[in-house]
């Protein structure tokens, strides 16, 4: 209890001094650009103002779970693709992540005799939400979940020579509720991570809709690294998606309609323009980071530390704000509260973002740890990102945690292991058509 205090006070303290640090930044920088011509909000505001760095058709912002599919499926349609990292590595929160994708109906369930479908899963959805998840929100996600699980087995095989899901260990561990810490150890399908009792279903009735990645070479790892491994294989192999990192999305530009044609980032060699000719995805992977965001918008999650990606500070839902977007759901988020040791297979460390783990692969996460921030933009069924009256803003689309679903339900209710890279990777892929073929 001593250290939750002291972790709560410290946090709430080091941010009044932040505050007042950046304001007082912000202000002195305005006050600098106003006598010498346009300040950086003016210049990202008018599109004839702007010169570009590079063109394309497709910018995406955050090279993690959302990210990745967006590109992806955008360059599967043809577009040209920009990918704007603010790390040193691919990866975000997903690389770093158990490695459960949930989805039905999936091949490997159809093989081990499980029955599930899509109508299920937007059922289960909608129960975990108490009804409150938009319903054409929850559609669209439960009609692509379990392909997206396929697409991924798809996507190892054809680019790393082998699946994402060992069907030896399903048939090991189908329909069990638990199948021990983490799937990689208990199997590669189970129903964990629901408080299925709350809702009626027994655990040994629950379906088993949660899929892990096998982690390489043993079976004792967190396999989120296995699990973004062929996205990145795949993205490697494109010619036609390109990724620049350590550049962080700042500002959105627009042109005098209020279409979004392009965005303003930050890197190592200062500012940098990039146009989007069809549009803009952010996933930046929400604010679990982002303590400014937390004191305007959520202070109890000041509470907390957090396991997810320290960069993912808000810069998405910021940008978007920049230009009318509307935001939904910002204080709710997925607390856990006791102390958990996460084990990764150690050659991961180089490979992707920001890792905490030890020598031996082990990451240890304090009790009053902040996961997910489910709070953020508005989104519709197409994944654009919506202004205050309900109206798409032309050319911007918003996938992950830096959007305000309710998918993922009253905290604590979440609809199981999995959810949220199933989700990140439906709404990814539904931007990157949409905005493709628009
Ligand atoms: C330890 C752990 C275990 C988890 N286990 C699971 C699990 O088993 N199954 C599950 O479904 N979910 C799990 N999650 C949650 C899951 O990883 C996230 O919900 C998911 O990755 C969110 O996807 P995203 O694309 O929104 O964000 P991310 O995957 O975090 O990607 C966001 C990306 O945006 C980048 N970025 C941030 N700001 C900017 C900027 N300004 N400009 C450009 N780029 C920027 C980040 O560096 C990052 O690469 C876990 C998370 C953790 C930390």
């Amino acid at each position: 209890m001593g250290n939750t205090e002291d972790t709560r006070f410290s946090r709430r303290n080091f941010l009044k001094g932040a505050g007042v640090a950046a304001v007082a930044a912000a202000g002195g920088m305005l006050a600098g650009c106003s006598g010498g011509g346009s300040t950086p909000a003016q210049a990202s505001s008018g599109e004839q103002a702007v010169n570009w760095s590079k063109e394309v058709d497709v910018v995406v912002c955050g090279y993690g779970a959302a990210g990745a599919a967006c590109a992806i499926e955008a360059a599967a349609q043809g577009a040209s693709v920009l990918i704007v990292e603010k790390a040193a590595l691919s990866g975000g929160s997903m690389a770093r992540c158990g490695g459960a994708i949930m989805g039905a109906p999936t091949k490997i369930q159809q093989s081990l005799d499980v029955k599930d479908s899509a109508d299920a899963l937007y059922d289960w959805v909608m129960t975990c939400t108490d009804g409150t998840c938009s319903k054409d929100i929850a559609r669209a996600y439960a009609d692509v979940a379990g392909p997206n699980v396929d697409w991924l087995d798809a996507l190892a095989e054809e680019h790393l020579g082998y699946p994402c899901f060992e069907m030896a260990m399903a048939k090991a561990n189908v329909g069990t509720a638990d199948g021990g810490h983490n799937g990689a150890v208990g199997g590669c399908l189970d129903a964990t991570g629901c408080e299925y009792e709350k809702f009626g279903v027994k655990l040994e009735e629950a379906v088993p809709r949660t899929h892990w990645a096998k982690a390489t070479p043993d079976n004792t790892a967190n396999s989120g690294p296995e699990l973004f491994d062929p996205l990145k294989a795949c993205i490697d192999a494109q010619s036609t998606i390109e990724a620049v990192y350590e550049t962080a999305l700042k500002r959105l530009v627009t042109n005098a309609d209020g279409v979004v044609v392009g965005i303003e980032a930050e890197g190592k060699n200062g500012t940098e323009f990039y146009k989007a000719n069809k549009g803009v995805m952010l996933a930046t992977g929400g604010f679990p980071a982002g303590l400014e965001m937390q004191e305007r918008f959520c202070q109890d999650a000041l509470d907390y530390a957090t396991y997810m990606s320290d960069v993912c500070t808000g810069d998405g839902i910021k940008a978007a704000m920049g230009v009318g977007a509307d935001l939904y759901n910002m204080c709710n988020y997925y607390p856990i509260e006791v102390a958990q040791s996460y084990h990764y297979n150690v050659q991961y460390n180089d490979v992707y973002h920001s890792w905490n783990m030890d020598k031996e692969g082990y990451m240890e996460v304090p009790a009053m740890n902040l996961a997910e921030t489910h709070g953020g933009l508005a989104i519709n069924a197409d994944a654009q990102v919506l202004d205050v009256w309900g109206q798409p803003i032309e050319h911007l689309y918003c996938s992950g945690c830096d959007t305000g679903t309710n998918i993922f339900g009253i905290p604590g209710n979440y609809p199981g292991c999995g959810c949220y890279v199933s989700f990140s990777i439906a709404f990814g892929r539904i931007a990157g058509e949409k905005m493709a073929t628009a």
